[in-house]
C-alpha cells in the first residue's frame, strides 16, 4: 500500500460510513412493513416506531426508495 491507495481507501470508507449513518432503522423503511402493518409481528407499529430509530432484531432494509 502506498499513500495514494491509503487515501483512496479512507475516502471510500468515509463515504460508505456517511451513507450508512444516514439510515435510521424504523418500521417506515423496513421491508417487513406491508399494508400498514408489520408482517413479522402482525401489529400496527406505534408512531415512534414508524419513524425510528428502533432496535428491532427483525428490521430489514432493501435500500429501495419506495
Ligand atoms: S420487523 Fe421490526 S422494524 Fe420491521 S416493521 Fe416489524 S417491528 Fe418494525
Amino acid at each position: 500500500m502506498n499513500i495514494a491507495s491509503l487515501n483512496v481507501q479512507r475516502d471510500a470508507l468515509r463515504k460508505e460510513l456517511t451513507r450508512l449513518d444516514a439510515i435510521t432503522p424504523g418500521c417506515g423503511n423496513c421491508s417487513h412493513y406491508q399494508l400498514e402493518k408489520c408482517d413479522v409481528y402482525g401489529q400496527v407499529p406505534p408512531g415512534d416506531w414508524f419513524k425510528g430509530p428502533v432496535d428491532c432484531p427483525s428490521w430489514e432494509f432493501d435500500a429501495l426508495p419506495f
